[in-house]
């Protein structure tokens, strides 16, 4: 009973067409209008022009006043529901500040995720995310220096008075060029026709192997080695680690201190760089009778007040311009032929009075199986002379060690 009841009820309603009579009171425009919304805007309009033309006069913005407060400045404050964005602008110095912030913010970002894939290969699988995150907020300083100092703005429009200002621009891209390169390290050769092979992180089981290949090829290298790193006391007879490095020194190659224990200097105080370089060359002054002049900086760091503590020790720091990347494809052969098509492409890049300093790791197995003896034959086929750094660099033998 109670559904028909329902349905009788709807069918009675009667549905209206909707009203398509048009509006019968006065449109908002028509409003607007007879209130002289119009007029004022314009006014308006000309105002802000006026005034901003005379803040460019002056050289900074000033406060606009507000519609209706036209006699009355400092009254303007109390309009607050006023929606203005020129009330909103910043101060060319605070713009200049904030332009500053967002490109450092950006550029180190980058410094970070460049640095966080670089270090990942080049540590082994080993991200020392402290050293990371005090680079990148390093690279922000740096990048914050020298955005606000160098990138062109409304407010530093001249960075050298008196200088012309279709100098300005170049003036400023040169000290930006100057700045990036500035305190980078490169290492090369210097007498035509050498390949100076460098070693690095042993003494370790695969070392000898090394030193009779070269034997075979009557050629020379150079061992940055360590005293604990791979393997540990280097100075115990037992180990046959003393033999074998008075062995290599006999045959005339070069052996180069790699610090202690493989820390990286960059981030040691100076007491504990001067026991990564002291402790090595107290054993080695044990082993040898002499302590080394040339070094290698672990993970080639040694930035800020490392390099000049490192060099007043007496040492010479050498790096490389040859990677081989030996420790990102040391797990298999085939892996490993990657290194060599890198070694192959620097020489085959060089002319005959070209040299190389090759980084490479005793360390690894298949560097010492694979990439030394291919290094050694295109070296050969290439006409080059396989020497040690100090012979690539112009340095006699003395110069190599002091007692
Ligand atoms: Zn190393």
């Amino acid at each position: 009973m109670a559904k028909r009841r329902k349905e009788e009820s709807i069918k009675n309603i009667k549905l209206k067409q909707p009203d398509r009579s048009g509006p019968k009171d006065k449109t908002l425009l028509e409003l607007a209008g007879e209130r002289d919304l119009f007029a004022q805007a314009d006014k308006r309009q000309k105002e802000l022009d006026r005034l901003k033309k005379q803040a460019a006069k002056v050289g900074k913005l000033q406060k606009i006043p507000k519609p209706g407060d036209d006699d009355d400045d400092e009254s303007s404050s109390s309009d607050s529901d006023d929606d203005d964005d020129e009330e909103g602008k910043l101060s060319p110095t605070a713009e200049r500040i904030m332009e500053t912030l967002l490109w450092a913010v950006c550029l180190s970002m980058l410094h970070f995720t460049l640095d966080t894939l670089v270090h990942h290969q080049y540590s082994a699988d080993r991200i020392v995310w402290p050293t990371v995150w005090t680079r990148a907020i390093q690279a922000f300083l740096v990048f914050s220096l020298l955005v606000y100092t160098l990138h062109p703005h409304a407010s530093n429009p001249t960075i050298l008075p008196g200088l012309p200002s279709r100098y300005q621009s170049t003036l400023r891209q040169i000290i930006f060029f100057a700045s990036s390169v500035f305190g980078i390290i490169i290492e090369h050769c210097t007498v035509p026709g050498t390949v100076a092979l460098t070693f690095d992180d042993g003494p370790y089981i695969h070392t000898a192997r090394v030193v009779d290949l070269l034997e075979s090829y009557g050629a020379k290298a150079t061992f940055f080695i360590n005293g604990e790193n791979w393997s540990r006391n280097i100075d115990d007879p037992a180990t046959g680690y003393p033999d074998l490095l008075r062995r290599i020194d006999r045959l005339g190659h070069q052996i180069g201190s790699h610090t202690w224990s493989h820390q990286d200097l960059t981030y040691l105080s100076e007491g504990d760089r001067r026991f990564q370089m002291g402790q090595l060359e107290s054993v080695l002054s044990t082993i040898l009778g002499k302590v080394p002049n040339y070094m290698r900086p672990p993970y080639a760091s040694c930035d800020g007040d490392c390099l000049p503590f490192i060099e007043s020790l007496g040492y010479h720091v050498v790096n490389f311009d040859v990677d081989t990347r030996d420790y990102v494809y040391k797990d298999s052969p085939e892996a490993m032929q990657t290194a060599v098509n890198n070694f192959n492409a620097a020489l085959d890049s060089g002319g005959p009075d070209s040299s190389f300093l090759v980084l490479s790791h005793d360390v690894h197995q298949y560097t010492v199986d694979v990439l030394a003896p291919a290094m050694l034959e295109k070296i050969k086929q290439r006409g080059y002379r396989a020497v040690t750094v100090g012979e690539c660099l112009g340095d006699s033998p003395n110069g190599w060690y002091r007692v």
